[in-house]
């Protein structure tokens, strides 16, 4: 299983690649993998992160670095986009990741050959890393569900299914942008609730959302459901994944089918993919639910999933203004949280999405909904931290936010630390806006 650790573990590994060691990011314990353009412009194409570079695959497959199993991966993680490598599933992964890390590995014996393929990472531009059929977003946050249903639902904010389903609405695949890409401001519908007929303008409302990217790797057949056991195989990797959401649009338009142009017109992610085995260490018990909550239906139910099915990775999301940025500050940090907050684990979310025989393919992405924390330090969205636009916040600048401004900088972060194990970070989801047309 996916879980297990090996030699590419190690928290004693070293790399023969300068700055690797001790990178915040992307030490040899990480090697996640990504679709970018180096400077001679010759890509798109697949490569790995370590510390400040990225391995170029392509080149280290036409120098013979890899075989059997490893070559298979490196062949289809080569291409333009990462679906068919994705969809490869967990056995050459990790037969990749195990040879990688023997090349990037001090002491390897032929160092001048890999670092023939390396390219400095601060000269590449980097894509979303693969064609996205699908992109589903879910709501298994539970402290953001119970924040947000709490501003409209005072007395009931967690509505009656919420324990049995993990609730989802289908997102917009075309509009997700890779880390670094500006985010227009949307215009739509927006009803005052103080007027009685809606005006087409841009959102006086925009939102982020702090949350878990999770990539399907290998899919699944239209009509059968996948079960619960069997879930975490069809997971390819994960990223962070900021769910930008213009609240007055959203208030007008959800009821009575869901999200729709509130939400469409951008998600940003982060564009590493980090796979499962990089996360191994960093698994947890799925916590307990709260006395009184009723158990999962069996076929979200897995003894395995919940004992090691959740994972300990701290969240951050900070904001950087025009002014602060003019001033030398750096981006202030609105949360902190965890991926330990969520309600249910992404197996669940991958066996539910399926249960009704709905076929998954590589390449799909979900959001897990956006993480917050049990703590006023934690809410993963200005919703949540303003109270839906009550109470502002005050920045280092001296500046006050209900919702976000044009040139307002989102960046989301994701690490993972604990005793015994080498830190390992999914690099940064960063998105700017930029004003409505
Ligand atoms: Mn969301």
């Amino acid at each position: 299983m996916s879980g297990d650790l090996d030699a590419t573990h190690d928290p004693a590994l070293r790399s023969w690649v300068p700055g690797a060691d001790g990178h915040a990011a992307f030490p040899i314990q990480n090697l996640p993998f990504g679709i970018f353009t180096p400077p001679d412009g010759c890509g798109p194409r697949g490569g790995v992160a370590i510390g400040n570079r990225i391995l170029d695959l392509g080149r280290a497959a036409a120098a013979g670095l890899f075989s059997g199993l490893a070559e298979q991966a490196a062949a289809a993680a080569s291409a333009d986009t990462l679906n068919s490598f994705m969809g490869l599933g967990a056995g050459p992964r990790r037969a990749l990741r195990g040879r990688l890390s023997e090349l990037l590995r001090a002491g390897h014996a032929d160092v001048a050959t890999v670092a023939g393929c390396l390219h400095d990472a601060a000269a590449c531009v980097l894509h979303v890393p693969a064609r996205i059929g699908n992109y589903t977003d879910f709501f298994v946050g539970i402290h953001h569900a119970t924040n947000s249903g709490r501003v409209f639902r005072p007395d009931h904010p967690l509505l009656p299914n919420y324990k049995y389903v993990p609730i989802g609405y289908h997102g917009r695949a075309s509009s997700v942008l890779a880390s670094g890409t500006d985010v227009r401001r949307p215009k739509g519908q927006i009803k005052p609730l103080d007027a009685n007929v809606p005006r087409y303008a841009p959102s006086e409302r925009l939102d982020y959302e702090l949350e878990l990217g999770i990539w399907i790797g290998p899919g699944s057949a239209l009509g059968e459901p996948v079960p619960i056991a069997q879930a975490g195989d069809h997971i390819a990797g994960y990223c962070l994944l900021n769910d930008w959401s213009a609240r007055d649009i959203q208030a007008w338009e959800y009821q009575p089918l869901g999200p729709f142009l509130g939400k469409s017109f951008g998600t940003t992610i982060s564009a590493w993919v980090v796979t499962p085995e990089a996360l191994a260490p960093f698994r947890i018990p799925q916590p307990a639910r709260p006395d009184g909550d009723p158990a999962p239906l069996p076929y979200l139910l897995d003894a395995a999933d919940q004992a090691g099915g959740a994972f300990d990775v701290v969240l951050e999301s900070l904001l950087l203004t025009p002014a602060m940025r003019e001033a030398g500050l750096p981006p202030h940090r609105l949360a902190v949280s965890n991926t330990r907050y969520m309600y249910w684990t992404a197996a669940q979310m991958v066996a539910h999405h399926s249960s009704n025989g709905c076929n998954l393919q590589p390449g799909d992405l979900f959001g897990s909904g956006t993480i917050s924390a049990p703590t006023a330090d934690g809410r993963g969205c200005l919703l949540e931290m303003t109270f839906g636009g009550r109470d502002a916040v005050t920045l280092p600048s001296g500046e006050t936010r209900r919702f976000l401004a044009d040139g307002d900088e989102v960046i989301l972060r994701a690490r993972a630390e604990k005793p015994g194990a080498a830190p390992v970070g999914f690099g940064e989801c960063r998105g700017r806006v930029l004003p409505a047309l």
